[in-house]
């Protein structure tokens, strides 16, 4: 019997026949990321249904010295959920791990098995009256735990903050398969280390998490959206200054669109329709909201709004009047990404910069790449408020598409020289993976690199947690 036939073996004894896939068709969703960009192999996928049978999996795997990549809801888009082609590594996925262990109302929060999926948790929390603030295009399929190791953002983070933010404590099968129980639901703990942050954002490279305490809050009981047309991202960057003053810091999301992105939505996306009369060269999305429900608060979203006209930084604004018509706006953000696969090849950045300095961003970089490639048509939106832009550039009309999409590592360096010269990430929320790894070395110091190699070194001395992955 060879070592990796042994080994499966050993891994079939521990998870059982439902927990390990072996058979090419079934494994293949799991060896490819949804938009096709990075693809693996790998001998099986093993899907442990508890934290001891993860523990014993990579107790099994340590001592066979083979490299396991822990894998969510494979939403990310940086590869870092894929192994690598020559197919050594074992796929470990959560997906069996999905109990809610328990909701704690009173202590405003719930523990939850890693592999819970995100629309899950939100819907598990409503049910006792409390908010799980996280929202994202990808809510029904990425895991608690996927969002965790990439600390993932999404649309609430100005309000409610990142992941990182909203966990208080984990539970982590460490590389050589001891479990730590840091499953702690405490507000206040200072005694010594907060070990948890080191596991946050390491996109499995230290260890797989298992569990997990989210914070949660009281659930709003009142929202009010508005679309609004801006003259530029510098009056936008105002006007959401002026409403977080107006509304005691009740601005929950805030999304810039420019037009021309409205536009593909328009063209190609059925059921988007534009929700002011005349065309604006940008568009502000936001929603407010408020603990308890009075007329005041859209009063005063009125007003602020109204004074912003004055103030000559709005053109023009509409307030949804229900929440069908809320739900109408909402559905042009996540139009607004479907459309750009219409217009031919689309170069993707995900960046942020601090948010005085986004509309500097934008006019600098929009240069840049018209210099590097005239004609490519610049389509930037996203979670503003966080000063971060998904800069994202379609090709110049008529351009071969496949000549355009090879141009994609230059022309993201001309962004990202833009991005780094402002002080700002080239990987505001998607993390590294493998795609952005051999960007390390341009944007951490020599200091900061060597920190994490020593912390990885560490945790994971024989290199199997995900390997090749983060680190260059
Ligand atoms: P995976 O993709 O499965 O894994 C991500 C990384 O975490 C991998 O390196 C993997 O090895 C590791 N990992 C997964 N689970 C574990 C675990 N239990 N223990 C240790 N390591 C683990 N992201 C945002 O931040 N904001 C957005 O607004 C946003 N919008 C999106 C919209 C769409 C339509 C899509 C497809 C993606 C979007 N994303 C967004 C990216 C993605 O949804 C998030 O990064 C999400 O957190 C990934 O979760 P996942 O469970 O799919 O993780």
């Amino acid at each position: 019997m060879t070592d990796t036939a042994a080994l499966l073996d050993r891994l079939l004894s521990i998870v059982g026949p439902k927990g390990i896939l072996t058979a090419p068709e079934d494994k293949a969703a799991y060896l490819a990321e949804w938009r096709g960009r990075f693809k693996g192999n790998s001998p099986a996928v093993v899907r442990p249904a508890t934290t001891e049978e993860v523990a014993k999996v990579v107790a099994a795997c340590a001592e066979a010295g083979v490299p396991i990549v822990p894998q969510g809801g494979n939403t990310s888009l940086v590869g870092g959920s894929i192994p690598y082609e020559e197919g050594r590594e074992i796929v470990l996925s959560l997906s069996r791990l999905n109990r809610i262990r328990s909701i704690d109302a009173l202590n405003y929060t719930m523990t939850v098995d890693a592999g819970v999926v995100l629309r899950t948790a939100v819907d598990a929390a409503a049910e006792e009256d409390r908010l799980l603030p996280m929202s994202l295009g990808a809510e029904g399929t990425c895991q608690i735990g996927g969002l965790i190791s990439t600390n993932a953002g999404g649309q609430t983070v100005l309000r409610y903050g990142n992941m990182r933010e909203l966990v208080m404590g984990l539970e982590v099968v460490l590389p050589d398969g001891r479990v730590w129980d840091g499953l702690r639901s405490l507000r206040k703990n200072n005694t010594g280390y907060d070990l948890k942050q080191l596991f946050m954002g390491a996109e499995g490279t230290l260890g797989i998490i298992t569990g997990a305490v989210l914070k949660l809050f009281p659930r709003p009981r009142q929202s009010e959206t508005a679309f609004v047309a801006v003259p530029s991202p510098t009056a936008a960057i105002a006007l959401l200054a002026r409403l977080r003053e107006a509304s005691g810091d009740q601005v929950t999301r805030f999304e810039i669109l420019e037009r021309r992105i409205l536009e593909f939505a328009l063209r190609h996306v059925p059921g988007s329709i534009d929700p002011l009369q005349e065309p604006a060269p940008w568009y502000v999305l936001t929603e407010l909201t408020a603990g308890t429900r009075s007329d005041g608060f859209r009063d005063m979203l009125e007003t602020a709004l109204g004074e912003a006209v004055e103030a000559e930084l709005v053109l023009d604004a509409t307030l949804a009047a229900s929440e069908t018509q809320a739900g109408q706006l909402w559905f042009l953000r996540e139009a607004i990404v479907e459309s750009q696969g219409f217009e031919g090849g689309s170069i993707k950045n995900d960046v942020s910069v601090p948010v005085s300095k986004v509309a500097e961003f934008l006019e600098r970089a929009n240069a840049a790449v018209e210099a590097a490639c005239p004609g490519i048509r610049p389509t930037a939106f996203g979670h503003v408020g966080d000063g971060n832009i998904h800069y994202n550039l379609s090709q110049p009309v008529g351009m071969d598409k496949a000549a355009y999409l090879d141009r994609w590592d230059e022309i993201c360096h001309v962004v990202n020289e833009v991005v780094l010269d402002l002080g700002g990430s080239i990987s505001a929320e998607h993390g590294i993976g493998r795609f952005k790894k051999d960007e390390m070395p341009h944007i951490k110091s020599a200091v900061e690199l060597d920190l994490m190699r020593m912390v990885k070194a560490t945790l994971d001395p024989k290199g199997i947690m995900n390997p090749g992955k983060v680190l260059p």
